[in-house]
């Protein structure tokens, strides 16, 4: 590990500088101040990047760039916002077309001061990401030394903001399956994951059938379920359920991209099945590129049932199970 954060890969990206920002890391980058002699190497390929070094302010055509190479490069990773500009939006900020810092569309590790940022400023900028980096891969490398005390429960309101994170992290991988940021669990905000704890919808169901709200109480049995799976405190996957009569529908099953591997899909989709104990038929939908989820649900018992287009890039793929009865002795 300590060799890997002594060679850090680095990607510059320039989101809507004056292009004062940018001349200072080429500097920094170049024979002057040469921080390639630190080990520090500069590549154009965000797979193969660890540190994402920004300069200006994000606009209406930055964003998406930006979003589209931080879902590419591989966890862990550090993001560095180089400037004013990156940190705030600076002088730009008040333009119709500048949305704020970097940090309005990713999370930002490391802010560099600024304006321009000197290259002895962006030394310091990525020598603090490399410790940021190190702490994020001995966290990593913590969690998966203890892989065989993973805990499954179900999460409650109060795990929402970590779900949310996980999801962002699990669906950048999807962005890279699908060429597509657009995907609903991309878009879906954390007050909306929040309140995916409070819908009932097989109460739901039944008001639309009506076609009127229904005003029934609800029932606790009826309500969204998120199982979730614990190492050491943190939560590294999840997947969530709800019955309409004898139907459970399942969705976004997801794992932390470190943990993939290691059966905890499986586990998920089995410890939930075992929350609706009364449903004869299990239904889970994914997408048509997420090959992992395919095998994992098959491996279980799943088979795939029919299609059903949800934008012009992807398409769900639905699989159906029967409960197995259990023998009787
Ligand atoms: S911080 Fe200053 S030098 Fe850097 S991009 Fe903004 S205006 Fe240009």
């Amino acid at each position: 590990m300590r060799a890997f954060v002594r060679s850090p890969w680095v990607l510059h990206y320039d989101a809507s500088s004056c292009n004062g920002c940018d001349i200072e890391v080429v500097a920094s980058l170049t024979p002057l101040y040469d921080v390639e002699r630190l080990g520090v190497l500069n590549t154009g390929n965000p797979k193969h990047a660890d540190i994402f070094l920004v300069t200006g302010a994000v606009n209406e055509q930055s964003r998406a760039v930006i979003k589209n190479i931080y879902h590419q490069l591989p966890e862990p990773k550090v993001v560095v916002a180089i400037g004013i500009c990156a940190a705030t939006g600076g002088i730009f900020r008040e333009c119709y077309n500048i949305s704020g810092g970097v940090d309005s569309v990713i999370p930002v590790d490391v802010y560099v001061p600024g304006c321009a940022a000197r290259p002895e400023a962006v030394i310091d900028g990525v020598v603090k990401a490399l410790d940021v980096l190190e702490a994020k891969h001995k966290e990593m490398a913590g969690l998966a030394n203890c892989i065989d005390r993973v805990v499954y429960q179900e999460a409650d309101r109060g795990d929402a903001a970590e779900l949310h994170t996980l999801q962002k992290v699990y669906y950048q991988s999807e962005v890279e399956l699908y060429g597509d940021d657009s995907l609903p669990a991309l878009q879906q905000t954390l007050e909306e994951l929040e309140q995916d704890f409070q819908r009932h919808p097989a109460r739901e169901a039944a008001a639309a059938a009506e076609g009127a709200a229904s005003d029934s109480p609800a029932d606790e049995s009826d309500r969204v379920v998120f199982m979730k799976a614990v190492v050491n405190g943190k939560i590294i996957g999840s997947v969530r359920g709800y019955a309409i009569g004898d139907t459970t529908y399942l969705w976004r099953i997801m794992v932390h991209p470190y943990f993939r591997g290691r059966g905890i899909g499986r586990r998920l989709l089995k410890e939930i099945e075992q929350v609706f104990p009364k449903s004869r038929r299990f239904e889970a939908k994914v997408g048509h590129r997420s090959k992992r989820n395919h095998i994992q649900l098959t491996e279980l018992g799943y088979r795939q049932y029919k299609t059903e287009p949800l934008s012009p890039i992807v398409t769900w793929v639905y699989f159906q199970k029967e409960r197995t009865p259990k023998p009787q002795h």
